[in-house]
């Protein structure tokens, strides 16, 4: 069984009707919905709001892999949280990041650089699967549309990524990494760039199964082991 956190800053779904409309129980609901009819995963949330954001070492300890959306409010997310969460990742933790969660406090510790990008709402977006071998891409097509997507554009400011399983395109012209694959630590993290909150994306099949792919294969290393700093005899002389 597949331990997944799902955690969501759950503000636009409250604040905003529109959003509310597209996500009843709020992006971690629908995420967990679609995610748990899958009987090899079982899924807890955290939001924001709550105590420690929903997100303690007891928690952490239990997440094989953990899923990250905000947005508005990543300078909510205190820096204790966020360095849990980095512990965790370095640890062996799975992340899962998407969307607007390139600029959260969790992804700038792990990544470093700045995940600067260009953006503009109300674009088409094409996915074009690029790397169909990888175990994240299992059972996408060659490529899917996205009728209306937030257009996220290069140059996006990551390390080089270990893999680019999706390359986004967008009708205004620009192109994207839509996802990646990064190893820090003994952990696994994926980002994927679908998922703005004011169009139905978490409820396209296509992106659902990329998801839960990327679940499967961010699990991979999730028992927790922290790599030690020692100066040991030699083991002979
Ligand atoms: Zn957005």
């Amino acid at each position: 069984m597949i331990r997944v956190t799902v955690w969501n800053e759950y503000l636009h779904e409250i604040n905003q009707p529109e959003v509310a409309a597209i996500y009843p129980d709020g992006i971690h609901g629908c995420i967990k919905a679609f995610l748990e009819a899958n009987p090899e995963i079982t899924v807890k949330t955290a939001t924001l709001d709550m105590e420690n954001h929903g997100l303690t070492e007891e928690i952490l300890n239990e997440t094989d892999v953990l899923i990250w959306w905000g947005h508005m409010a990543h300078d909510k997310v205190s820096d204790e949280t966020a360095q849990l969460v980095q512990k965790h990742v370095l640890a062996g933790m799975g992340l899962v990041a998407l969307h607007s969660a390139h600029h959260s406090k969790p992804m700038k510790l792990l990544m470093g650089t700045t995940l600067n990008l260009k953006w503009r709402h109300g674009d088409r977006e094409r996915v074009w699967c690029i790397n169909p071998s990888h175990p994240i891409a299992k059972g996408i097509p060659e490529q899917f549309v996205l009728e209306k997507e937030e257009m996220y554009g290069e140059p996006f400011d990551i390390p080089e990524p270990d893999e680019t399983v999706f390359m986004g395109w967008f009708a205004g012209g620009e192109v994207f990494r839509s996802g990646v694959t990064f190893r820090r630590g003994k952990g696994r993290i994926f980002y994927f760039q679908p998922g703005h909150e004011e169009y139905p994306i978490y409820h396209d099949k296509n992106v659902q199964r990329v998801i839960e792919n990327a679940v499967f294969w961010a699990c991979g290393n999730s028992e927790r082991m922290e790599i030690i700093c020692e100066n040991p005899e030699p083991l002979e002389k």
